[in-house]
């Protein structure tokens, strides 16, 4: 009698021990979720959503983490992956053109185990459907839209399985699509800021900013850069012939003419008035020059119709690079640093100021590059 009431004892003791642990462990991911809660109000940009959604990775002990966002005309990617630089492996966009079917087809609720991913194989590459066993695909969903799909995956084949309770699935993707919705609002207020408002270029905060960043870069990198500063020619007489409003037009239209004629990631923005200046970075002084040649020519041959009439206007382009600074003499020679040395930003911007003074005074409608005398400090 004795006995059994003993065994019973312990029998109970395991037991309370057992659920004494669970809870524990229950504590433990309660506390990462809320500290988790907390960095994702906390998320001030794509930096910060990515370095959480790594976060999640290693906190919670996920093997990979996919997430796919829905895009109309590729704003989402431009917004969260043109300020940052380091490309975050497990993002991808769909685009509401030309995915229509993909974006219908996604799910409202999480989905667990290891059948669907076959489904989804335009998601996961074929390499990663064998690798993982099982999987949790979560919608991220801002009121009834579904902005976006995450993709936990596991090499383990019990990690997710089907009908697994989701509530904390749910919670976590609720925070990561309130973090995203909240990082492309403020990208988009930013960019607000940095906008022109009458050709959507860039403006001249944005420019400075970027510029310091791209010294630095191209310093780093060893890769040269390349500041074109270009004016419209005699662009008084266009308003003071046709009035104000035609001038307004020439300069949209040479905002969408550049843009046509560099590449994404170059910088074209409306420095003031009918000025404007581009920034090429990784490129070098020759194939800048042809880029420069190129738009010129453009807006040569290329005439703007206003009120019938084909308005034909030049521009004056001067360049210089960061190369011709950085083997200047009188220059350190820069090594990565986040101060720029020597004012190179400073620099680079009166070389291509002075080259387009001298396109200007020699005859305008054509590309100067800077000249660097070998004996000048
Ligand atoms: P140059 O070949 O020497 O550059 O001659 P320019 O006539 O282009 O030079 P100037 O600097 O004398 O004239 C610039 C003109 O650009 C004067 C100004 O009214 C006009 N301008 C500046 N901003 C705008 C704008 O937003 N819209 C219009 N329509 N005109 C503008
Ligand atoms: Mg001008
Ligand atoms: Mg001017």
């Amino acid at each position: 009698m004795e006995e059994k009431r003993l065994d019973e004892n312990r029998h109970l003791r395991t037991q309370l021990d057992k659920l004494l642990k669970e809870a524990r462990r229950n504590e433990h991911t309660q506390t990462s979720f809320d500290d988790f809660a907390f960095s994702v109000v906390a998320a001030q940009g794509p930096k910060e959503l990515f370095k959480l959604i790594l976060d999640t990775q290693k906190k919670f002990r996920i093997d990979a983490i996919l997430l796919c966002l829905v895009d109309r005309f590729h704003e989402v990617e431009r917004l969260l992956t043109e300020s940052y630089q380091r490309h975050y492996p497990g993002l991808s966009f769909i685009d509401t053109d030309t995915s229509n079917l993909l974006i219908s087809d996604l799910p409202d609720r999480p989905i667990l185990g290891s059948r669907f991913l076959a489904k989804y194989d335009w998601l996961i590459n074929i390499e990663n459907t064998t690798r993982y066993k099982s999987a949790a695909l979560l919608p991220l969903k801002r009121g009834t839209e579904t902005i976006g799909i995450q993709l936990l995956l596991s090499k383990n084949a019990s990690r997710y399985t089907e009908g697994d309770g989701t509530v904390f699935l749910h919670k976590l993707s609720a925070m990561i699509a309130i973090s995203i919705e909240n990082c492309i609002n403020r990208q988009r207020t930013l960019e607000l800021g940095y906008q022109d408002g009458l050709t959507h270029a860039y403006n001249r905060r944005y420019f400075d900013e970027r510029l310091t960043n791209e010294i630095s870069r191209c310093l780093r990198n060893n890769t040269d850069l390349v500041c074109l500063f270009l004016d419209v020619d005699h662009f008084k007489q266009v308003n003071d012939i046709y009035g104000h409003q035609a001038g307004d037009a020439v300069l949209i239209h040479l905002v969408s003419l550049m843009t046509d004629q560099v590449r994404a990631s170059d910088i074209v923005t409306r420095y003031g008035g009918e000025e404007f200046a581009i920034l090429l970075p990784d490129t070098g002084l020759q194939l800048a020059h042809e880029v420069a040649e190129r738009i010129r020519k453009n807006v040569e041959i290329q005439a703007l119709v206003v009120n019938n009439k084909a308005l034909k206007i030049t521009v004056s382009i001067g360049m210089a690079s960061l190369s011709q600074i950085k083997y200047y003499p009188g220059s350190t020679n820069a090594k990565a640093s986040k101060q720029i040395p020597d004012n190179f930003d400073k620099r680079l911007l009166e070389n291509a100021d002075q080259a387009l003074y001298q396109a200007k005074q020699t005859g305008r409608n054509q590309v100067v590059i800077k000249r660097m005398a070998i004996n000048q400090a």
